[in-house]
């Protein structure tokens, strides 16, 4: 397909109409295992589905063209996705990675760097001064993540990736939070982007799944051995429907969007809110970074409570919200990061990374934005000691 085409016109139009043996307008689901040769001689396109799948490859090149990507790998989750990339350090050599990454990364990166597989080194990629330190140990590949999860930190992509390839890393973002929808690390300089697609590109929550993309050919090459060789690739099935809910992706992201800034606005006024941390709001301090690198803010946002709102009950009050971990599907999900999704950081890491207790991370869904409000102000009441609100420290140790 053309790049002249809208991304919106690829993701809902790349494949269909294809199929040569049936004419199947939707691209069809090929489970085979292996694939027969009409003669010995002559190598079929695909003749082995570790290697290679008819399916799979949709889904590989409808994520190339929505990330401007020349070749990339389907693998198993998002953690063999940033598994994969990591076939490309030797030992001795040094991976730098945001020190608040989603915690599967940092634990996988850690267990590695314990086994003599590579050094690793957790900086806090916000911080130009940081970032600029640990390039003088040269690093073969540097991680960006950005917005972070779950204080929605933003990174400076284009300046990360110029400096990292000055210092000769390869950059490696890891785009799950936005999806190419919302931002295109390829254009702003970084070598690979690659994603948990069990978040927003299935969006369905019915698929754990990842890719790896190159903006280099032969980087991508290298990569899809490097896939073949370990067996990371994914199941024709999980590609199929991947593939299936990225169809829709653009007007899913648009509208859960739209929905989490009416939602952030109305909660912004509250007095039992001490704190939101959405890059959408002018106040957040990665916001001009965020409009300069993104096209949106996304359907992400995280939110401190005042002291006197008791955050578990607040859980406990909605019927909307689904407490559970995962993020960008259909539905709308909640959770406690210090009891959830970062229960494994000690306290002390949890209070350096700045996730207090009373942090509570949303995932907006396409439910109606007026019943989602609601759902949340329902909790509230249920949940937020209003007498306290007022109420001096002192007064409330005592009570
Ligand atoms: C979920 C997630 C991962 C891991 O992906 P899985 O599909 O769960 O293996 C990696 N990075 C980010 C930012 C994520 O949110």
């Amino acid at each position: 397909m053309t790049r002249e085409y809208h991304p919106q016109t690829l993701a809902a139009a790349i494949g269909v109409a294809t199929d040569r043996g049936h004419n199947a307008v939707s691209p069809p689901l090929h489970l085979s295992a292996n694939y027969f040769w009409r003669d010995p001689e002559v190598k079929p396109e695909y003749d082995y589905s570790r290697s290679g799948n008819p399916t799979r490859c949709q889904l590989e090149k409808a994520l190339c063209e929505l990330e401007g990507a020349a070749r990339g790998v389907i693998v198993s989750s998002g953690m063999a996705a940033i598994d994969l990339v990591l076939n490309r350090v030797d030992p001795g050599q040094t991976v730098i990675a945001p020190h608040d990454c989603y915690g599967g990364t940092h634990r996988l990166l850690s267990a590695r760097a314990k086994k003599g597989q590579f050094n690793v080194l957790f900086v806090d990629q916000t911080s130009a001064n940081a970032f600029d330190e640990a390039l003088l140990c040269r690093p073969k590949l540097v991680l960006i993540e950005t917005p972070s999860n779950p204080l929605l930190r933003i990174t400076d992509i284009k300046s990360c990736a110029e400096k990292a390839k000055a210092a000769g890393a390869i950059v490696v973002a890891d785009n799950t939070f936005l999806s190419p929808v919302l931002q295109r690390p390829l254009d702003l300089g970084c070598d690979i982007v690659l994603h948990s697609t069990t978040k927003f590109i299935n969006g369905h929550s019915d698929v754990v799944g990842g890719a790896v993309l190159a903006r280099d050919a032969a980087l991508g090459e290298d990569l899809a051995w490097w896939g073949n060789c370990t067996g990371v690739t994914g199941a024709p099935f999980d590609a199929f429907l991947t593939l299936r809910g990225l169809r829709t992706i653009f007007p899913r992201i648009e509208r859960q969007q739209t929905s989490a800034g009416e939602i952030v606005e109305k909660l912004a006024s509250d007095e039992r809110v001490a704190r939101i941390h959405y890059p959408g709001l002018k106040s957040h301090p990665g916001h001009e970074i965020a409009a300069a690198q993104q096209t949106g803010f996304g359907s992400m946002f995280s939110v401190e409570f005042a002291e006197a709102v008791d955050v578990l009950q607040l859980l406990r009050n909605m019927d909307l919200f689904t407490i559970a971990e995962s993020l960008g599907g259909f539905e709308s999900l909640v959770c406690v990061p210090s009891a959830m999704t970062h229960a494994s950081m000690t306290p002390e890491a949890r209070a350096t990374a700045g996730i207090s207790e009373r942090l509570v991370r949303f995932s907006i869904g396409l439910e109606h934005a007026e019943d989602l409000a609601l759902d949340i102000f329902k909790g509230l009441d249920a949940a937020a000691n209003n007498a306290s609100l007022d109420a001096s420290p002192l007064l409330k140790r005592a009570c």
